[in-house]
């Protein structure tokens, strides 16, 4: 039964409160058996890598086989419908124009004290982009991932997916095609995570690695990160709609069940200032179920953790939405930017009754690959800077280190580093012995 509550309740509070902290992601902590596969896969390389990918995948992989060939790349668009290669096309121009967009500019100056300063942001050499396969085919996560790191100017990208049984979707491939992915390694799970994080025989190791996957792959992430970069770790997808009486309770209804169709543990919630829209949205929802293919998945999301709340004014809200920090929010409201500018706490906000969340998942531009549990509190969804790095650049002229390297000095002697102190003092106080 979906959860229903109203901010007139006496116990609001405290059953808001139990709301947020419920643990949705039932997952089995599953961080023994990837931490195992990791450390195979780092001694034992390509030979564990054969050997799991057997075992989850039923695939039998040699070194001449891994890699997906030139061939089965150029032939996946033959079994690709056009207009799904059209469709797949328009969204690669959206995404790709979107985020290059946001490339961050150098910045170099020249300070008061005459010291020359600069910011520098450089792509990371490789990246590898996992896809994930194991259960369903995600054609829009390859391009997701892919689209940032060209932009960024990543001169390798690598792809890995899982192929069951040896079933590589063509569509997958077509995308990776488009994003001009060329190292494509037919393995998932912990054990691709881990040949990318050290490398083995036949794959090179990377230096970040981004793209969602189940429990085995996020926590093998989780495992890596420090060896190489991670994007995030994402969990459970979520949405959350703020309406007015004014929607039609069967186009928000069916926004909620755009996200928990993901999965069972995927989490929707309606915020309402009107009981009787919420009751029909709550109608609506069953209505559509009727006839979703993916109800029964749909159905456990919205009755275990989904959430209807009703609020006396739209500004209440506010506080509540910051509070759920939600990967995704839609505001079907009138002036939605005016409330969306007091929300800092949402992966990606969908404005207005004509922005379904799903355009975002697609084609809008925006990346699909957002915080989930509460964590868009502090994070960003994936873009061009998962790709890059900031060096900074420092110049003294003798001049402006005589002017700066006194304070230095004074600090390495407090924190007692003498050669610190001495490495300024040395240029400072001798004369520049030939060749300087
Ligand atoms: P997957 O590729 O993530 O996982 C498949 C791999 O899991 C297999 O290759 C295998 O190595 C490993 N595995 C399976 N059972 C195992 C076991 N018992 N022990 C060790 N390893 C095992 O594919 P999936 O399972 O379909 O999961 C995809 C996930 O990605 C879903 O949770 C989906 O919601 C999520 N997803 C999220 C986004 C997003 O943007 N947030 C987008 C697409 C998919």
């Amino acid at each position: 039964m979906v959860t229903l509550l109203s901010n007139t309740d006496s116990d609001f509070t405290a059953r808001f409160e139990d709301f947020i902290t419920a643990r949705r992601d039932d997952d089995q902590d599953v961080s023994d058996v990837v931490r195992a596969i990791l450390t195979d896969v780092r001694t034992r390389g390509d030979v564990a890598v054969f050997e799991y990918t057997s075992r989850f995948d039923k695939l039998d992989l040699t070194p001449e086989t891994i890699r997906v060939s030139p061939e089965e790349l150029a032939n996946a668009k033959s079994h690709c419908a056009p207009d799904v290669l059209q469709a797949l096309k328009t969204a690669a121009e959206r995404i790709d124009s979107f985020h290059r967009r946001h490339l961050p500019e150098d910045d170099n100056y020249t300070d008061d004290a005459g010291v020359s300063l600069g910011a520098r942001w450089t792509p990371v050499a490789a990246a590898g982009i996992y896809v994930p396969g194991g259960k369903a085919v995600y054609p829009s996560s390859v391009l997701m991932n892919a689209m940032p790191a060209k932009c960024a100017g990543v001169e390798r990208i690598v792809m890995v997916v899982p192929a069951p049984n040896g079933d590589l979707n063509p569509l997958v491939l077509a995308a990776a095609e488009l994003a001009g992915i060329t190292e494509i390694y037919k393995i998932g799970g912990a054990q691709a995570i881990g040949a990318l994080a050290y490398g083995t025989e036949s794959i090179s190791p990377v230096d970040v690695i981004t793209g969602p996957g189940n429990a085995f792959v996020a926590a093998a992430k989780r495992e890596v990160f420090g060896t190489v970069g991670i994007d995030m770790i994402a969990g459970p997808s979520e949405i959350l709609v703020v309406a007015d009486g004014q929607n039609n309770p069967r186009w928000i209804a069916m926004d909620l069940l755009s996200q928990a169709e993901h999965d069972e543990v995927a989490q929707a919630i309606l915020i309402t200032d009107d009981a009787d829209f919420a009751r029909a949205t709550c109608d609506a929802v069953e209505d559509h179920l009727k006839t979703l293919p993916r109800a029964d998945i749909a159905r456990k999301s919205w009755n275990d953790h989904g959430a209807v709340i009703v609020v006396e004014t739209l500004d209440q809200a506010i506080p509540l939405v910051n509070r759920l920090a939600p990967e995704h929010l839609e505001l079907a409201i009138d002036a939605p930017r005016d409330m969306a500018a007091k929300i800092p706490n949402a992966g990606s906000i969908f404005l207005g009754r004509y922005t379904p969340e799903a355009i975002g998942d697609y084609v809008a531009g925006p990346n699909h690959v957002l915080p989930t549990a509460r964590s868009a509190r502090f994070s960003s969804g994936l873009n061009v800077l998962n790709f890059m790095k900031r060096n900074t650049l420092i110049e003294c002229t003798r001049e402006s280190l005589a002017q700066i390297g006194p304070a230095a000095m004074t600090l390495a002697e407090e924190e007692g580093l003498q050669a610190h102190g001495r490495s300024i003092g040395i240029r400072l106080n001798n004369a520049p012995t030939e060749g300087d």
